[in-house]
């Protein structure tokens, strides 16, 4: 059985596994999807695509809506 190599995640975002990233409450997000999350403008679909992924997790969601 494939072992995964301890430190990589799955990304909450794109769902592929880094070892760069970080996590944004309890999701982890890797290096390319926090970029673009960055550059990305409010007023884009996209960025509400990301919002709408992180909502994905219950954690998140909790949080999200105070
Ligand atoms: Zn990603």
């Amino acid at each position: 059985m494939y072992k995964r190599a301890t430190g990589v995640e799955s990304c909450g975002v794109c769902s592929q596994e880094s070892e760069k990233g970080f996590f944004l409450l309890s999701m982890w997000i890797c290096l390319s999807c926090e970029r673009k999350m960055v550059e990305l403008d409010v007023e884009d679909p996209s960025y509400a695509w990301y919002i709408d992924r992180l909502r994905g997790s219950k954690v998140n969601h909790r949080m999200l809506s105070h």
